[in-house]
């Protein structure tokens, strides 16, 4: 039996301020939460430790304090299986976590750590145990003496679990890293284990990390020689929602305060009394609503890509579990207040986005359902003809892959045919290998990866770049690191991939938007062509392919960004400027970017609105920039502080970290940004501006897509083009076309007419045969009859003939023309006192054609595009009506 001490009871949110409160006492700075889409690195592709937005100060470059402390939202993937399995796994969590930069080490780190959890938590000290690296002598010392830990409550580890990275001394990587020391709570003797010895290393769910303390003293060499860091780091990491369960007396995260309301809301909403979810549903729905609302609030909109592409996956995973627990309708957006109200109080904007928000998640599970709708009977379907598990494998990753149904609902539809469990099983291991090899093209694409320090920032000494970009395009450098894969290299030589880090470089690396600069690296001995550049922190990374010769460490080279390219995207840029005022003027000033992409082409543009844009509106937004380019206004930019920026009312987006000064661009006198990128001088530079698309990418959420001087005159000349086009087809000049296509339509309507009656006349004259041949039982008519290319009004006007004719009746009539399929049915008074009814029939044929319809009892039809399906329905009606009559 796990036994507990009886804590006093504290909530999450007090936890979380006690904690924050105690570090600021030791003089520590209380930093806010970075967005969980780090800013600064588009490497990374969520926040996932609190350490991470201290990159900088931890490779030495400090402005302002040396200590610091957070509470981090932190997102991760990588345990998503075990979510809800466990007691303690989440994908969206919060670190607590004090950090030293040089300022103080191993002692301060140790007894503060033990003072808060003593002290201020209260926790008995018997109830607590401690690791320590098993070479780290220095922190054994500390918590015997100083703290005065029982001997036999510490345990030495090794270099898997108490070294960081892990067993980085071994097998890298080189960069800084350090020992471990843990604090475990003991939940006390667990009967089940059968280890005598049984101690922190013992994984029987006796002890519980609470705490990592992470000493970052060494920098690791190549070879694995460790060097003393002359400037020592102090990081540490306590999980909140597992120390709230250790002060709540809980053993499984999920009992805690923080989770209720969630999970009352998911009962309410979701269950309903009725329908009954398994506990481990019930946890991962709460555990993804957190991460969901989240990875929104931060500006993560679910797409199919990257890091929307995790929240799109979340939420067809809850929707798909609450589909199969027996709801149709879309209910996940519903949970959205509860996440608010459980965590509103540290976080109170999600008060004013939480409106956004449901409506981006209603989008994703409707047109999920939409999709299931769809695929799942075309997937049986398709799955009956099935005889090899090689196809099934391909048809299940079709489906998962392309169509993005998950894959226990096709675990589930598989359960109800006809394959033996040894086929499935080779089935499933094909998709496995289909899936693998999809997920290995799609790394190789990404630049992204899950670590927080790739294999490049890892080297301490790398000089930050300095940026010429915004004066030239061109400039002499000296090669500082040149990287072969991830490896650092003194060479590189014609045909290797490689990344060059520069001293000085006019290449504008990826960010805010902008697109990396492309171009060429030359020496006297080789040439690289750089086909994109991206940046970590202030270090410039030139990702490119040596063309010919070789490249040396400390090589002058000259640097040369593709000009014309560069100019592309500074017009695409700078109207993407204009572009925003012009919103702001013509639709409101609510108007908010949500993101955008300048590259040579064209411009994105995403931001807050709540309704399509009318023609009008986006002619109004055209005009407002092409006058702006007309008017050849200058653009300025200046570096300004702060507070400078901000008193002269310059617009700033994102929750985005700025440094002391910024850079402020300013346009006529309608535009001033914060802004990096790299801009024209004068708004006449631009040429042309032209609105090629406008859309929703999800509720509240709109995308204008333009383009700018020649790709935009090119854009207009393909318009004309198909123009002329037109007109050659209709032989007329391009200035007559409204008038002939006006006609001709005015024409062809008149034609559909004629026909029509014509054809009605002619089926005049047939409805007396159909009525004959009719089956007829007693006093009533049972008449069924297909038409070839009539349509739904001319088959009503042939039932009101047909019903003339005879006093009881049953007609059944289907029709169908090159795009629609038809059915109606009509059915006399006497014949509905008997029980038979238009709209019951009805109800029963139109699936049978995957239709809809409805009707009265007298009444009823039913649509949809199956043309070849309508001559049985009609055939099985006229069986059903013999049958019941
Ligand atoms: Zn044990
Ligand atoms: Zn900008």
């Amino acid at each position: 039996m796990f036994v507990w001490v009886n804590l006093a009871m504290m909530t999450t949110n007090q936890i979380r301020k006690k904690f924050l409160d105690f570090f600021a006492s030791k003089g520590h700075s209380v930093i806010e939460s970075d967005s969980l889409v780090p800013k600064e690195d588009s490497t990374v592709l969520f926040t996932t430790a609190g350490m991470q937005q201290f990159k900088r100060q931890f490779l030495g470059r400090i402005d302002g304090y040396t200590k610091a402390t957070t509470s981090q939202k932190c997102l991760r993937t990588d345990d998503l299986e075990e979510v809800g399995k466990t007691d303690f796994h989440h994908t969206f969590f919060e670190m607590l976590g004090n950090f030293s930069f040089g300022d103080y080490f191993k002692r301060d780190a140790i007894g503060w750590a033990w003072e808060f959890l003593t002290k201020e938590l209260h926790i008995p000290m018997e109830k607590l145990w401690v690791s320590v690296y098993k070479d780290d002598k220095e922190a054994k010392e500390i918590w015997l003496n100083d703290i005065k830990i029982e001997a036999c409550k510490l345990v030495e580890l090794g270099d898997y679990s108490n070294f960081w990275p892990a067993d980085a001394k071994e097998k890298g990587p080189n960069g800084p890293c350090g020992p471990c020391s843990e604090i475990f709570y003991d939940y006390g003797e667990n009967e089940k284990c059968s280890n005598s010895n049984c101690n922190p290393d013992c994984d029987c769910g006796r002890f519980c990390e609470i705490w990592n303390l992470v000493f970052t003293q060494f920098n690791r060499q190549e070879g694995g020689a460790l060097e003393s860091l002359p400037s020592k780091n102090i990081d540490t990491g306590m999980g909140l929602e597992r120390l709230v369960a250790v002060m709540q007396g809980k053993k499984n995260n999920f009992n805690t305060d923080v989770f209720a309301p969630i999970l009352a809301a998911v009962e309410e909403y979701i269950e309903q009394g009725k329908y009954i979810l398994e506990l481990r549903d019930k946890r991962i729905i709460a555990d993804h609503m957190r991460a969901i609302v989240f990875g929104i609030n931060d500006g993560v909109i679910p797409s199919n890509e990257g890091r929307g592409y995790v929240m799109k996956k979340l939420i067809i995973d809850i929707t798909d579990i609450i589909l199969q627990a027996g709801l149709t309708q879309s209910t996940v957006h519903k949970l959205v207040p509860a996440v608010v109200e459980a965590m509103k109080e540290p976080y109170p904007e999600l008060m004013d986005k939480a409106n956004d928000i449901v409506g981006i998640i209603c989008k994703v599970e409707e047109s999920y359902i939409k999709v299931r709708q769809e695929r799942v009977p075309e997937f049986e379907a398709q799955a009956k003809d099935i005889q090899s598990s090689e196809k099934l494998g391909d048809l299940i990753f079709t489906f998962r892959d392309t169509y993005g149904l998950t894959v226990s609902t096709i675990q589930k539809m598989l359960k109800g045919l006809h394959f033996s469990t040894e086929e499935l099983e080779k089935a499933w291991q094909c998709f496995d290998q289909l899936m693998k090899r999809q997920q290995e093209q799609s790394r190789a694409s990404s630049k992204m990866t899950g670590d927080v320090f790739t294999g490049m920032a890892l080297d301490l000494d790398i000089p930050k770049t300095k940026f010429l970009g915004y004066e030239c395009v061109k400039n002499t450098a000296k090669v500082s690191r040149l990287f072969v894969g991830n490896q650092k290299v003194e060479e590189v030589q014609q045909g290797q991939t490689v990344q060059v880090i520069l001293d000085q470089t006019s290449f504008y690396a990826e960010s805010g938007g902008q697109v990396g600069d492309t171009g060429s690296i030359s020496s006297r001995q080789g040439k690289i062509c750089i086909q994109d550049t991206q940046k970590i922190d202030a270090v410039f990374i030139h990702h490119g392919i040596v063309e010919k010769g070789i490249l040396k460490v400390n090589d002058e080279v000259e640097v040369i960004v593709d000009e014309d390219k560069r100019l592309a995207i500074m017009r695409n840029h700078t109207a993407t400027h204009i572009l925003q005022a012009a919103l702001r003027k013509v639709l409101g000033a609510h108007v908010k970017q949500q993101g955008s992409l300048v590259d040579q082409d064209r411009l994105r543009f995403d931001f807050t609105h709540h309704k399509a844009l009318t023609k009008e509106q986006i002619r109004d937004i055209e005009d407002f920039v092409n006058d702006a380019v007309l008017s050849c206004d200058g653009v300025t930019k200046e570096v300004l502080s702060i507070e400078e920026a901000r008193e002269s009312g310059a617009l700033a987006f994102f929750a985005e970290k700025y440094g002391d000064t910024v850079r402020v661009v300013s346009i006529g006198d309608y535009s001033k940004e914060f802004c990096g990128g790299t801009h024209l001088d004068s708004t006449g530079q631009i040429g042309l501006f032209k609105i090629i698309g406008e859309s929703a990418i999800a509720q509240g959420i709109r995308r204008l897509e333009a383009k700018t001087g020649t790709r935009a005159l090119v854009y207009v000349k393909e318009q004309e083009q198909k123009l002329e086009h037109i007109a050659k087809i209709l032989k007329v000049p391009v200035n007559e076309l409204v008038e002939r296509v006006n006609m001709q339509t005015k024409r062809t309507k008149q034609l559909e007419k004629e026909v029509e009656n014509l054809r009605f006349a002619a089926i005049k004259n047939s409805v007396e045969t159909i009525s004959e041949q009719a089956e007829t039982l007693g006093e009533t008519k049972i008449i069924t009859h297909t038409f070839k290319d009539l349509d739904m009004g001319t088959l009503r006007k042939v039932a009101d003939l047909l019903k003339k004719k005879v006093n009881s009746f049953v007609i059944v009539l289907g029709a169908f023309t090159q795009e629609n399929a038809s059915i109606f049915v009509v059915v006399s008074d006497d014949m509905i006192k008997k029980g038979i009814k238009a709209n019951v029939l009805i109800d029963e044929l139109a699936p049978m054609i995957n239709g809809s319809g409805g009707g009265r009892p007298q009444m009823a039809q039913a649509g949809s595009k199956e043309m070849d399906k309508v001559g049985a329905a009609v055939q099985k009606a006229k069986n059903l009506m013999m049958e019941k009559i």
